[in-house]
C-alpha cells in the first residue's frame, strides 16, 4: 500500500477500506507518512467527505493509535460528557460533581481553551494548587477511591488525533464534519468511555454555526457510537450568546461554586440539570429523564454536589478555602461596568465576539505557549430578549489595564443589537439526537 494511492482514491471520491485507513493512521502516527501527505489527505476528506463506516474506521484507528484505558475493573460503567466548546461553558465543573453525588463515578479528561472557546483545565487551575497533570496511576487511584477525577488528556491516548489535529489547525481542515467527529470520538473511546453525552454547541460562539451542521455532526457521532458499540446521546445546545453570566477563568469557577450553592444564573443551572439528567439515564442511575432530573436537583439542593466538588479540589491538591471564600480569588486591577446606550429589547449578545474579547483581555491564548491571566474576563448581565434601558449595566469588564478595558468595552457593545420590538429569548436546547 502507498499513501499517495490512498490520497488519490479519496481525491476521486472513492470510499476507503478499513485497511487503507488503518495503514494511513499508522503511518501518520509513526511519522512514516510525511506531514505534506497527511495534509493532502485531510484536505481530500474535507472536500469529499467520508461515509459513516469510513468515519468509524478512522475513529477506531485513531483511538487504537495509542493506549485504550480500560476502566471496567474499577467502575461498572464509564459515562463521559463532552462539550464541543463554547463561551462561558463551565458545565463540567457543576455537572461532574452533581452526577458523582448521585452515585455515578466520573473520570473526566478535559482540554484547554481553543480559539475563542474556554477550556475546563484553564478554569479549574484558577484554584491555587489544583493539579491536572495526573499520572495514569493517580488518575485510576482517585477514580477508584473517590469516584471523581478531572485531569488533562494523556499524550498516550489517541496520539494520531493529536498529530492530525495540529496539522488540520494550520491547513484549513478543521471544519470537516467527519474529521471533527472522529477526533472527538477517538479521544472518548481511548479514554475508556462506554456511554457518552455530547453537548454539541450551535451558534456564533461554536464550531457549528447552524443547526444543519450541528445535526450532521451529532448524527455522525451517534452513528460512530453505534458502530463501535458505545451509547451516545447528543444534545444540541445554543451558543449564540454566552452561557450563564461569567466568561473568564476564575470568574467562571466562582459562578460554578455559586451554582453548586444553589445561586447560579437560571440558564446555566437549567443547562447543567439537563446535561446531568442525560448522564444519569445513560449511566443507568435513573430509568427516565424525569427521575434523573429529580436526582440531580436533590444533589444540588442538598449541597452534596458542592461537597463532591470540595473533595475533588482537596484530592487534587487545590486550596479548598477558595470554595468557602470566593473573595480570595485575585481580582483584576481594573473592574468597570458598561451600560446600555439605548432603550430596547436585546436582539443579540454575540458569543463569538464576547469570547474573542475575553481572550484579548488575557483569559485565553494567542499562541500555544502563552500564559493566561486567570483574573480577567467579562460578566454578561443580560440575555437576548431582555428589555433594557439606557444606563442599565450590560457588562462588567475585569481587565489588567485601563487600555485593555477600553478596547474590551468597545467590542462588548459591538456584540449587542437592540430592537424596538419584543424579542424571543433564545432556547437553551434545540433537540436531542440518539440516546
Ligand atoms: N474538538 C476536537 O476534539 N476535535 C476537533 O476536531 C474539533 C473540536
Amino acid at each position: 500500500m502507498r499513501a499517495v494511492d490512498i490520497i488519490i482514491r479519496k481525491r476521486d471520491q472513492l470510499e476507503l477500506t478499513a485497511e487503507e485507513i488503518q495503514f494511513f493512521v499508522r503511518g501518520l502516527t509513526s511519522g512514516e507518512i510525511p506531514d505534506y501527505q497527511v495534509s493532502a489527505w485531510a484536505m481530500a476528506i474535507l472536500l469529499n467527505g467520508m461515509t459513516d463506516q469510513e468515519t468509524t474506521d478512522l475513529t477506531l484507528a485513531m483511538a487504537n493509535s495509542g493506549e485504550i484505558l480500560d476502566l471496567s475493573r474499577i467502575i461498572p460503567i464509564e459515562v463521559d460528557k463532552h462539550s464541543t466548546g463554547g463561551v462561558g461553558d463551565k458545565t463540567t465543573l457543576v455537572v461532574e460533581p452533581i452526577v458523582a453525588a448521585c452515585g455515578l463515578p466520573v473520570a473526566k479528561m478535559s482540554g484547554r481553551g481553543l480559539g475563542f472557546s474556554g477550556g475546563t483545565l484553564d478554569k479549574i487551575e484558577s484554584i491555587p494548587g489544583f493539579r491536572t497533570d495526573l499520572s495514569q496511576e493517580e488518575f485510576l487511584r482517585l477514580l477508584k477511591d473517590t469516584g471523581l477525577v478531572l485531569s488533562g488528556q494523556s499524550g498516550d491516548l489517541a496520539p494520531a488525533d493529536g498529530k492530525l489535529y495540529s496539522l488540520r489547525d494550520v491547513t484549513g481542515t478543521v471544519q470537516s464534519i467527519p474529521l471533527i467527529a472522529s477526533s472527538v470520538m477517538s479521544k472518548k473511546i481511548a479514554g475508556g468511555a462506554q456511554a457518552i453525552v455530547l453537548d454539541v454547541k450551535v451558534g456564533s460562539g461554536a464550531f457549528m454555526k447552524n443547526l444543519d451542521e450541528a445535526r450532521q455532526l451529532s448524527r455522525l457521532m451517534v452513528a460512530i457510537g453505534k458502530l463501535s458499540g458505545r451509547r451516545v446521546v447528543a444534545l444540541l445546545s445554543d451558543m449564540n450568546q454566552p452561557l450563564g453570566t461569567a466568561v473568564g477563568n476564575s470568574l467562571e469557577v466562582k459562578e460554578a461554586i455559586d451554582t453548586l450553592n444553589g445561586n447560579g444564573p437560571a440558564d446555566f443551572t437549567e443547562h447543567c440539570m439537563v446535561v446531568a439528567a442525560h448522564m444519569l439515564v445513560i449511566g443507568e442511575k435513573a430509568e427516565d429523564l424525569e427521575s434523573a432530573r429529580k436526582l440531580a436537583e436533590t444533589a444540588l439542593r442538598s449541597g452534596k454536589g458542592l461537597e463532591q466538588f470540595r473533595k475533588l479540589v482537596i484530592n487534587q491538591g487545590g486550596d479548598s478555602s477558595y470554595i468557602d471564600h470566593p473573595d480570595k480569588f485575585p481580582l483584576a486591577p481594573v473592574i468597570k461596568e458598561i451600560t446600555s446606550p439605548l432603550d430596547g429589547f436585546l436582539a443579540q449578545v454575540d458569543a463569538q465576539t464576547i469570547g474573542e474579547t475575553s481572550v484579548e483581555l488575557g483569559a485565553g491564548r494567542a499562541r500555544k505557549e502563552d500564559a493566561i491571566d486567570h483574573s480577567v474576563g467579562i460578566m454578561v448581565h443580560h440575555k437576548v430578549g431582555d428589555e433594557v434601558h439606557a444606563g442599565d449595566v450590560l457588562f462588567t469588564i475585569h481587565a489588567s489595564s485601563k487600555a485593555a478595558y477600553e478596547a474590551a468595552a468597545k467590542r462588548c457593545l459591538a456584540a449587542c443589537k437592540w430592537s424596538n420590538e419584543p424579542v424571543e429569548p433564545l432556547p437553551l436546547f434545540y433537540e436531542v439526537i440518539g440516546g
